[in-house]
């Protein structure tokens, strides 16, 4: 009925039907605006996507379209299983994904270059008096009160709207400038998340190579993540997928809010605590990590390195100086950096630690003909030989295609056991350590780097002691 016909018969209107006991009630008045919500969530198709908005979750989601317009989403749950004894993947999302498609929208959105109308107008004015692009803006920077004039509304606003002819133009010419008169290097850019888009990404990194800028990582950018592991390994998080977690036993939240940071792998979170797996969180606030975490580790603000060298402390003396321990001794062997031979300079009575010893240092090379100062070496004690195992940044890079962390020797695949760099050094007198001494010793003749020696010439308990102290130090650098 309608609704002016509802208001004339509001005093006729039959008292409304009852039924289901009277848990249900039967009305005859107006429900066109239930049209609205029906127009709201109704759709011609479905398509699958998820969100390029600089995130590496990759959720899979069922977009919902009408005329062209996306009008709604829902989390797809059709993940094919990683394996059978781990939790499923699905669902995944959170809640500003789920938000996106009103992003697409927004009037808030971005759809033109914008900028500060201060640049504007100097550069519209340097151009009309020079015909080159790189001199107008030449005469921009290279006047002080004009830099003064536009980096001081720097944080105010005044952002205008301009076209992208005219932007790619200053951007070209201050790029052009910056090259000539500082060196290409002083370009300095960042480039999307390759996970969000390979295209996006390779655009901006392509163009700093090629004019030999330099590519920062979105690491830094976004300062979400950390910075440290692309730095040591060249590659972003190389990392095992969050379904590991369900294997781990003890999981040390520390660095990532996970709910919040990771929203989607949350929940293998707290999956994994029905495995059993016992769970901290290292947070200084009760995050809501923290929450779910069974020990919550309310470190103070400032202090998580300090909290890290005590706890390496810890491990390190009390499973390997003092106490000793075959998983810690093998995994160290296997699994970390420790067996690596590291070069010691003399300075002044001490010697330290410096660049760790590669296959370049010896004369023969060890045999590596490419890369070799990229080949880090350990020692082998079934062999009693110096060796570069598999998987070194220089077998990354060369073409044997032995880039497997693997302790295999890199020369002829034969299994080795590396030999524990402190081990060595605490190692009392022995046929053992002295054959390893004597052949350090001899291998010693090979290199040819000055002020080098491999603690083949330790007499003495106190210079022992000396230079075990300084590799428990550098180890406990290297291991937090
Ligand atoms: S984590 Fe959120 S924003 Fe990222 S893809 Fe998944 S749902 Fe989208």
């Amino acid at each position: 009925m309608s609704r002016i016909l509802d208001k004339l018969t509001f005093f006729t209107n039959k008292a409304p039907e009852v039924f289901a006991s009277g848990h249900g009630i039967t009305t005859d008045e107006n429900r066109d605006w239930e049209r609205a919500y029906r127009g709201r969530w109704a759709h011609d198709k479905v398509v699958r996507s998820t969100h390029g908005v600089n995130c590496t979750g990759s959720c899979s989601w069922k977009i919902y379209v009408k005329n062209g317009l996306v009008t709604w989403e829902t989390q797809q749950t059709d993940y094919p299983r990683t394996r059978p004894d781990l939790p499923n993947h699905e669902p995944r999302g959170c809640a500003r994904g789920a938000s996106y498609s009103w992003y697409l929208y927004s009037a808030a959105r971005l759809k033109y270059p914008m900028i500060r109308s201060r640049l504007l107008k100097l550069w519209r004015e340097s151009k009309g008096l020079h015909a080159d692009p790189v001199d107008a803006w030449a005469s921009i920077v290279s006047q002080s009160e004009k830099t003064k004039n536009y980096k001081q509304a720097r944080g105010l606003g005044g952002m205008v709207r301009a076209d992208w002819d005219e932007v790619n133009e200053i951007i070209a010419a201050a790029n052009i400038y910056t090259a000539k008169k500082y060196g290409p290097d002083r370009v300095m850019g960042f480039s999307p998340i390759p996970a969000m888009s390979m295209i996006s990404y390779a655009a901006g990194s392509r163009y700093l190579s090629l004019i030999g800028g330099t590519c920062m990582s979105f690491y830094d950018w976004y300062c979400d993540l950390p910075p440290s592991s692309p730095q040591v390994w060249g590659e972003q998080t190389d990392v095992p997928e969050s379904a590991d977690w369900y294997n781990s036993s003890y999981i040390i939240a520390w660095g990532s809010n996970v709910p919040q940071t990771r929203t989607p792998d949350a929940h293998f979170f707290t999956e994994a605590r029905y495995n059993g797996t016992k769970t901290v969180a290292v947070t200084p606030d009760y995050s809501e990590v923290a929450k779910l975490s069974d020990s919550w580790l309310p470190v103070r603000q400032g202090t998580d390195s300090a909290l890290a060298m005590a706890m390496g402390h810890v491990i390190l003396k009390e499973f390997h100086v003092t106490g000793k321990s075959k998983y810690f001794d093998e995994y160290c062997r296997i699994y970390t950096d420790m067996p690596f031979l590291v070069m010691l300079e003399k300075k002044d009575s001490n010697y330290i630690a410096t660049r760790t010893l590669r296959a370049a240092d010896f004369g023969n090379k060890l045999g590596e003909n490419q890369n070799p100062e990229w080949k880090p070496v350990i020692f082998d004690e079934t062999t009693s030989k110096v060796v570069v195992p598999n998987g070194t940044v220089g077998s990354r890079w060369d073409e044997s295609g032995k880039w497997n962390l693997e302790s295999k020797n890199v020369n002829d695949d034969s299994e080795i056991w590396p030999e524990k760099l402190l081990s060595i050094l605490m190692m009392k007198w022995s046929p053992l350590r002295f054959l390893i001494l004597v052949i350090w010793k001899m291998n010693s003749r090979f290199f040819h780097i000055q002020n080098m020696t491999v603690y083949f010439c330790v007499i003495s308990r106190h210079v022992r002691l000396n230079w075990m102290l300084k590799m428990k130090y550098w180890l406990q650098q290297s291991m937090t």
